[in-house]
C-alpha cells in the first residue's frame, strides 16, 4: 500500500476531516486530525445539513456508519414550506413526503452538524484528533512537512490534507487562487424556543425548512434538534456591506430598510434572535481552478473548492471527497502518491466545478425578481417524485 510506514496529517476535523479519517484508519492507515477547536464539545454552530444518497450518504456508507446516521437524523426536517414576503404558502410537501426513504436519489435527510461531527468523532481511535491545534504555518521537511500550531506545538507527516475549509491556510502551499465574492451577503442567526417567541414562524415551519422570496430576497429558516430554529437572510449587496448587528433595535431597523415591503410576521426572528447577527458574504472557488499536484499535500472540501450554499452541496462534496482520495490513496490501483493524488484532484475539480455552478445558478435564481415563482416550479418538478 502507498500509505505502508507514513503519518498522514488532517488539518481540520469538520465533516470532510473527520469522515477522511474515519475510511483511512479502516484501511488502517497511520493518520492524526489537527483541529483548531479547544475540545470536542465546542460548540458547532451553523445550519442544519441535509446529506445526498450518492455523495455525503455514500461516504457514510463507505464508512460504516449509515446505522449510526440514523439514529441521530431528523425524520421530517427536509420537508420545505416556500412562501412569499407575506408568509402566504406557495408549496409545501409535509403532506406528500415520506418521512424516510433511504436509496431514493431524492431523498435528502437533515442532521445537526453537532450530532454529525460527534458520530463521526465516536468512529475513530482514541486521541485521534488533536484539540486545540489551529494550524499557522508549515515548512518542508525531508519528504514531508513540519508543520506549526498557533499553541506553539509542531508535528512532522509524510503526507498533509487541508479539511480546514472556506479561509483554509493549508490552501496557499499548493495554490494562489483565491475565493471570489458572488455578490451575495446574508445574515445568520438563531432563536431559542421558538414556539413561544416566534409562534406563526414556528407554526408554518412544522419541523422542517420555511424558504421565504420577496423583490430579491430570501429568507431561509430551518429547525433544529435542540428545539431552536436557525436563519439566514440573504440578499445581492456590497462584500463588506453587511456587519456583525448586535443591538435589536439596530437589526430591526435594518431588516424594515433593506426588506421593504416584507410583512412584520418576520419581526418575530429578529426580535428574539440571539445576538450578534453574523454577516456572511458569500464566496466561490473559480469554477476552472487548477495546480500541480504535489506529492505529499492535497485538499478536500471547502478548503478545495468553497461554493455557495444554494445547492447543498458543500458538505456532500466534502464527504465524497474524502471517500474519493481514500479510495485512491489507500487502494492498491495506482504506483506512485503522485499518480494516486493527481487521479483525486483532477476528479475533484472536475466533480466539484458541476456542483459549484449549479450553486452559483441557483444564487442567481433565489436572489431574481421572479425568485418565488422559479423556486416553486423547481420543487414541483423535482421534490415530490
Ligand atoms: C450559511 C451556510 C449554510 C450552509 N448550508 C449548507 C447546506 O445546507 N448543505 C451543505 O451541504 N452545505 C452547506 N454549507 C456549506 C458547508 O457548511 C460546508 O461546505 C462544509 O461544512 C464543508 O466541510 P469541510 O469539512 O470541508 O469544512 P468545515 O465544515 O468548514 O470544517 C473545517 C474544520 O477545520 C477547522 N479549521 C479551520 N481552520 C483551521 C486551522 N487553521 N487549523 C486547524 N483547524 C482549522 C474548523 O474549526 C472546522 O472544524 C453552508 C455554509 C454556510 C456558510
Amino acid at each position: 500500500m502507498l500509505l505502508q510506514n507514513k503519518k498522514i496529517a488532517i488539518v481540520g476535523g469538520g465533516p470532510g476531516g473527520l469522515t477522511l479519517a474515519r475510511l483511512l484508519q479502516m484501511k488502517g492507515v497511520a493518520v492524526k486530525v489537527y483541529e483548531r477547536d479547544i475540545n470536542k464539545d465546542a460548540r458547532v454552530q451553523g445550519t442544519t445539513l441535509d446529506l445526498h444518497e450518492e455523495s455525503g450518504l455514500k461516504a457514510l456508507k463507505q464508512a460504516g456508519l449509515l446505522a449510526a446516521f440514523k439514529q441521530h437524523y431528523r425524520p421530517g426536517a427536509d420537508r420545505m414550506t416556500i412562501v412569499n414576503e407575506h408568509a402566504e404558502i406557495f408549496f409545501s410537501d409535509h403532506e406528500a413526503k415520506p418521512e424516510a426513504d433511504f436509496g431514493n436519489e431524492h431523498f435528502r435527510p437533515e442532521i445537526d452538524r453537532g450530532p454529525l461531527r460527534m458520530l463521526l468523532l465516536k468512529s475513530l481511535q482514541e486521541d485521534t484528533v488533536v484539540w486545540d491545534s489551529q494550524f499557522i504555518s508549515a515548512e518542508r521537511q525531508g519528504d514531508g512537512w513540519l508543520l506549526h500550531f498557533k499553541n506553539n506545538a509542531s508535528a512532522y507527516a509524510d503526507i498533509v490534507i487541508g479539511a480546514d475549509g472556506a479561509n483554509s491556510r493549508i490552501r496557499p502551499y499548493i495554490t494562489a487562487i483565491k475565493p471570489f465574492y458572488t455578490g451575495i451577503s446574508g445574515l445568520l442567526g438563531s432563536v431559542h424556543d421558538p414556539e413561544q417567541t416566534a409562534p406563526h414562524i414556528y407554526e408554518l415551519l412544522k419541523g422542517g425548512k420555511i424558504m421565504a422570496y420577496g423583490g430579491g430576497k430570501c429568507f431561509i429558516v430551518a429547525s433544529k434538534g435542540d428545539g431552536s430554529m436557525s436563519f439566514y437572510i440573504s440578499y445581492k449587496t456590497g462584500e463588506h456591506s453587511l456587519k456583525n448587528l448586535a443591538d435589536k433595535a439596530h437589526i430591526l431597523s435594518w431588516f424594515k430598510n433593506d426588506f421593504l415591503g416584507w410583512s412584520t410576521v418576520w419581526h418575530q426572528l429578529l426580535e428574539h434572535a440571539e445576538t450578534p447577527l453574523m454577516p456572511v458574504p458569500v464566496y466561490c472557488m473559480p469554477t476552472d481552478q487548477s495546480w500541480e499536484t504535489l506529492p505529499n499535500l492535497t485538499l478536500i472540501g471547502d478548503a478545495a473548492h468553497l461554493m455557495p450554499p444554494f445547492a447543498g452541496e458543500g458538505v456532500n462534496m466534502a464527504m465524497l471527497d474524502a471517500l474519493e482520495l481514500s479510495e485512491c490513496l489507500a487502494g492498491e490501483t495506482y504506483n506512485s502518491l503522485p499518480e494516486a493524488i493527481s487521479v483525486y484532484e483532477t476528479n475533484m475539480r472536475k466533480r466539484a466545478a458541476l456542483m459549484a455552478q449549479e450553486s452559483l445558478d441557483n444564487g442567481e435564481r433565489m436572489h431574481s425578481e421572479h425568485a418565488l415563482q422559479d423556486m416553486v416550479s423547481f420543487f414541483n418538478d423535482h421534490d415530490l417524485q
